[in-house]
């Protein structure tokens, strides 16, 4: 690949085979991820630019520059963070549209950020003023690296989005402080919270200074050696200080905090070529996707640290899955895509997508989950549309948390949603470069290959159909290579070119037989009929319940669907009844299960249950998990009991005989 080509993406390796297609080589026309990339540019953007001139974040830059910050100052000490993410979603967003008005915004909020700069280039409104914190006081907590990292990202959009500019000039003056306080000869220490080492990595990329890659890998390395120090009630894991990167079995401690890290540690990885740190981050992936991760794709089990559980501690009710979580693993899924050509972590990418990322926003993209549990239990009460909620109150969208960290990261990642749908391998001499479509979605695909320019036309209404048409507008004289993913779950797909005969396919690529020329129609079929997921009997959580999948998304019951009075703790799914396809959702038989237990004030432990069922079978609506609540509060589940398989005798109708499936109660 030549400099020329180079993509218009948050991540451009600087080694390697493979890179994303830019938000610019992309256009979605209609569908899911229009729908969702529409609310984040007429609503979140501006909602959170609303937001945090409300709370005086935005006010705390003005403040340093007029040199009357002092000991009151608003917002955690990350909350400049939040105005640097939502500068990286404005640049992406004039990247992809040229809106001037986006970019009007972007320079205004430039102008009171720029104001705020130390004259050595170092920029953090929290500490190393009057009345504040001294520089670098509290490295375990004080987050400021971190927010550099934050603004570094930034940077790199407006730089491959618009070029050099003022705001370019003050990310190197950021980093170049960063380099001089905390290079080799400088302070031995790390963030308490990973970042830095991404955005440097990716700086470097940007702009071709490898002294900044060394920096990240610098941190990289310094980390795990017990260097921060612990907070109470959280150990070194939280902070993934305890044991260096390239040893960790798995990713444990704050969630973000180790995807983050993770991210970074694959771009040193490869652009050192460092074959090992990266095998040691896959066999990382491999382990916390089988053992630590949910259904939805949701990483983190535990609220009390925001942090990952130990293997098979999953909790359905109490899961924390944070959507800045889902944003780190895509970001990590996503490089070790492009490290590794590897189909799994596009479809955890696919899986994450669907289910924590649109989960997250209200349509009108003005309100968001902070954590995404897979069960409710209660119906909470709706939150004030006007006032700052607690992080984690689950069952309803907040306007805006005390923590804010989720509704910019969600808007940074869908202004560049484009970005992690396509890709151009080089790895095959034989056939030059070929072109490979990830994620399917209506609208156009620009490919610009060594051999000339493919145009792709995306027909579709994926995911709640399963056919994707995929029309060649434009091929080079001699035809190109066609990948496309067939996700892990499709299990009966088929392809067919130009009317042909359709072809049954695996799970994983479909590699076309032959070069695809102008005017060739693909058909992709990947078969979005509801099924049965069950989870690992490992999972005691989950153990003797099942969930309800339609393609890429998990579906989920809702107190909104349920018959009066039924209450979701009683109902159990019959699978021996088949599924039917609902909407976008499905339709499946229950029965209420006899949960008549001790009485009040003794333990709910006791003797075996009846199972007899206390209801006539019942139809029961699942609807996709990521518009849950959307409907007003409700309770809710993704995994549901399955119905015991059992038969009364006709002599004592309180003997149960398990005897495998039957269609009698
Ligand atoms: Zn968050």
């Amino acid at each position: 690949m030549t400099d020329d080509r180079r993509a218009v993406t948050p991540v451009d390796p600087a080694r390697g085979t493979r890179h994303g297609l830019g938000i610019d080589q992309v256009s979605l026309e209609t569908g899911f991820w229009k729908i969702l990339q529409d609310a984040n540019s007429t609503g979140t953007l501006r909602h959170c630019i609303d937001w945090m001139e409300r709370l005086g974040w935005l006010a705390n830059f003005d403040r340093v520059a007029a040199g009357t910050m002092d000991e009151n100052r608003p917002g955690w000490q990350f909350s400049d963070s939040e105005v640097y993410k939502l500068l990286e979603a404005l640049a992406w967003e004039y990247g992809r549209t040229r809106d001037t008005e986006i970019d009007e915004i972007f320079e205004s909020l430039v102008d009171r950020v720029a104001a705020a700069e130390d004259d050595d280039g170092y920029l953090n409104t929290c500490f190393g003023h009057p009345g504040r914190p001294e520089r670098y006081s509290d490295l375990s907590m004080g987050h400021e690296l971190y927010c550099a990292g934050h603004l570094l990202q930034a940077v790199v959009a407006r730089l491959r989005t618009k070029g050099e500019d003022r705001f370019v000039a003050l990310g190197r003056r950021v980093a170049d402080h960063v380099l001089r306080e905390f290079g080799p000869e400088g302070r031995d220490g790390v963030c308490g919270h990973p970042e830095i080492e991404v955005a440097l990595a990716e700086f470097a990329r940007a702009t071709g200074e490898t002294r900044y890659r060394d920096q990240a890998q610098l941190f990289v390395e310094r980390r795990g050696h017990g260097t921060l120090t612990p907070i109470p009630l959280l150990s070194r894991e939280y902070f993934q200080d305890e044991v260096p990167v390239r040893d960790t079995e798995s990713w444990h401690g704050h969630a973000v905090r180790a995807l983050y890290l993770a991210a970074g540690a694959v771009d040193i990885a490869v652009d050192a070529g460092d074959a090992e740190l990266l095998g040691a981050l896959e066999d990382q992936w491999h382990h916390t996707v089988a053992r630590r991760t949910y259904l939805t794709g949701g990483m983190g089990s535990r609220h009390q640290d925001e942090g990952f559980g130990e293997d098979w501690e999953l909790p359905t009710d109490r899961a924390y899955c944070e959507t800045c979580a889902g944003v780190a693993s895509l970001m990590v899924s996503w490089r070790l895509y492009l490290a590794t050509g590897r189909s799994e972590y596009v479809d955890l990418m696919e899986r994450t997508l669907f289910n924590v990322i649109a989960t997250s926003p209200s349509p009108d993209g003005t309100a968001f989950f902070y954590a995404n549990p897979l069960q409710q239990r209660s119906e909470s009460s709706d939150v004030l549309p006007d006032a700052v909620n607690s992080r984690a109150e689950g069952g309803v969208r907040a306007p805006w948390f005390d923590v804010s960290c989720c509704p910019t990261n969600l808007a940074r990642t869908l202004a560049s949603w484009q970005s992690y749908s396509a890709a151009v391998d080089a790895g095959n001499d034989d056939e030059g470069d070929v072109a490979v479509v990830l994620q399917y979605a209506a609208g156009q695909y620009r490919f610009e290959l060594s051999s000339g320019l493919l145009r792709v036309q995306v027909h579709t209404e994926y995911p709640h159909a399963s056919e994707v048409l995929l029309k060649v507008h434009d091929a080079p004289p001699g035809g190109a290579p066609l990948r496309l993913r067939v996700p892990s779950w499709a299990i009966d797909a088929q392809v067919s070119v130009n009317a042909g005969p359709a072809e049954p396919i695996e799970p994983g690529w479909c590699d076309l037989r032959q070069p695809v020329f102008e005017g060739d129609e693909i058909r992709l079929v990947l078969p979005v009929e509801p099924r049965l997921t069950w989870p690992d009997p490992r999972i005691d959580a989950m153990r003797g319940t099942v969930a309800v999948e339609r393609g890429p998304l998990v579906l989920c019951i809702e107190s909104h669907d349920v018959p009066g009075g039924i209450s979701l703790d009683s109902i159990t799914l019959d699978t021996s009844a088949s599924l039917k396809t609902e909407g976008d959702g499905a339709r499946g038989r229950a029965r209420v299960l006899d949960v008549v237990g001790p009485a009040d004030g003794t333990p709910p432990f006791g003797r075996a249950p009846s199972g007899r069922t206390t209801s006539e079978d019942f139809d029961l609506i699942f609807v996709p998990y990521h518009r849950w609540a959307e409907r007003g509060p409700s309770t809710m589940r993704v995994f549901v009991p399955v119905a015991p398989h059992v038969r009364l005798s006709r002599e004592d109708p309180s003997a149960v005989n398990v005897e495998g499936p039957t269609d009698e109660p």
